[in-house]
C-alpha cells in the first residue's frame, strides 16, 4: 500500500502480545496483496486488467476483502455525491507521471483517462460476490480506502488472542481498540496546514473510534508555481490545488480514511454538510485562504477535543 503500519499493543503477557502481533502483520500482507496498485499481480490489479480489451463480458468472483472494500467505496461514492471515487486510477496514472516529468497531462489524457473513470460503472451481485467493470481500460485505485480497512481487519484479529487494548496506524489513518492501561482514551495530537503556528489540537478517542487525517503535507507535486496534492478531483481530472487539511473521527478506520478523502475533494460546506449524515462522525478542516488558516468544525468535533495531558 506503499505506507507503513504501526501497531501499539497492550497484553498480560509478551508472548500474547507477540502472537497477536505476528497475525495481525500477517493479515495486513495479505491484505496488501490484495489491494496493492503497485503490484500488478494482486487481486485488484488482475480485476482491472479484465478491462485491458473493453469491458468485462461477465462479472467475476472475488475475494471477500476484495467485495466488501468495492462495495464501501461505492457507498462512500454515493455519499460524496462522486467526490469519492476509486475508478479514479487513471487520473492517479496522469498524476504519478506529472510528478515524474514535472509537467501537467494534455487535455487530451485527461479526456482518454475520463473514459475510464465513474463509480457507476462498477457493478456487484450481493448474493454472488462478484464484480463488473463495465468500460474500458479501468483502473481501481483503492488508496483513498484500504489503510482505513486494514487497521480494522488488524484490530480484529488482535480481539482474536483476548487483547483489545490496541492500536494499529498507518500514516494517518488510526484504528483504535480499548485505551491503554489507566487511560480514559488515545490522545491523539492532530496535524494540521498551520503546522507550529497554529496551537496543537489534541483529541481523545475511546470505544474503538477511529481517526484519519488528509492532507497534501507530503505528497504533492508544484508545476508552474501551482501545487497538485495526490487526492484527484474527479471533475478537473488533475490533483487538488486548495491547501486543505482535513481530519474525520467515526466509529470506524474505514469511513475515517474514505471520509477525509473525500472532504479534501468537496470543500469544507459540503464537506461539514456530508459528516453531518454520517451518524457518530466529525470532523475538523483547516483551509489556507488569502495567506491565513480558517477553520472549520462539524457539530460533534468539539466532543472529542482534550488539553494536552488531560
Ligand atoms: P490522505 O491520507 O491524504 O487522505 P489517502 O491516502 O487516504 O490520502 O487517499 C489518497 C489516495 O487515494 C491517492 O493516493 C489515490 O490513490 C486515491 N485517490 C485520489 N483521489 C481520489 C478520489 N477522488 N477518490 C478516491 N480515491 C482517490
Ligand atoms: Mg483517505
Amino acid at each position: 500500500m506503499g505506507t507503513t503500519f504501526h501497531m501499539v499493543v497492550y497484553a498480560s503477557s509478551k508472548q500474547n502480545a507477540d502472537r497477536a502481533a505476528q497475525s495481525a502483520w500477517a493479515r495486513v500482507d495479505e491484505l496488501n496483496s490484495i489491494l496493492s496498485d503497485y503490484d500488478p499481480n494482486s487481486e485488484l490489479s488482475r480485476l482491472s486488467q479484465m478491462t485491458n480489451d473493453g469491458p468485462m463480458a461477465a462479472p467475476v468472483h472475488v475475494s471477500d476483502d476484495l467485495y466488501r472494500i468495492i462495495e464501501r467505496s461505492l457507498e462512500a461514492s454515493r455519499l460524496s455525491d462522486g467526490a469519492f471515487d476509486i475508478t479514479v486510477g487513471p487520473f492517479v496514472r496522469l498524476w504519478r507521471r506529472s510528478r515524474q516529468l514535472r509537467e501537467l497531462p494534455t487535455t487530451q489524457r485527461v479526456e482518454e483517462a475520463r473514459k475510464s473513470y465513474g463509480y457507476q460503472y462498477i457493478r456487484l451481485d450481493p448474493q454472488k460476490h462478484t464484480v463488473q467493470l463495465l468500460a474500458a481500460h479501468m483502473r481501481l485505485d483503492v488508496g483513498g480506502i484500504a489503510k482505513g480497512y486494514t487497521s480494522e481487519e488488524a484490530l480484529k484479529v488482535m480481539r482474536l488472542y483476548n487483547i483489545d487494548r490496541a492500536l494499529v496506524g498507518a500514516a494517518g489513518d488510526i484504528g483504535t481498540g480499548d485505551p491503554p492501561p489507566g487511560k480514559p482514551g488515545w490522545a491523539i495530537r492532530l496535524e494540521s496546514l498551520g503546522g507550529d503556528k497554529e496551537p496543537p489540537v489534541y483529541v481523545q478517542l475511546k470505544d474503538h473510534y477511529a481517526i484519519s487525517t488528509s492532507g497534501d503535507t507530503e505528497r504533492f507535486v508544484i508545476i508552474e508555481g501551482v501545487r497538485y496534492s495526490h487526492i484527484v478531483n474527479p471533475k478537473t481530472g488533475l490533483g487538488l490545488t486548495d491547501r486543505i487539511g482535513v481530519s474525520v473521527i467515526a466509529p470506524n478506520a474505514t469511513t475515517t480514511d474514505w471520509a477525509s478523502t473525500a472532504i479534501s475533494v468537496l470543500g469544507p460546506e459540503k464537506g461539514v454538510e456530508m459528516i453531518e449524515k454520517i451518524p457518530d462522525a466529525a470532523a475538523r478542516i483547516t483551509m489556507l485562504v488569502d495567506g491565513r488558516i480558517k477553520v472549520w468544525e462539524s457539530s460533534r468535533f468539539h466532543q472529542f477535543v482534550v488539553q494536552p495531558h488531560e
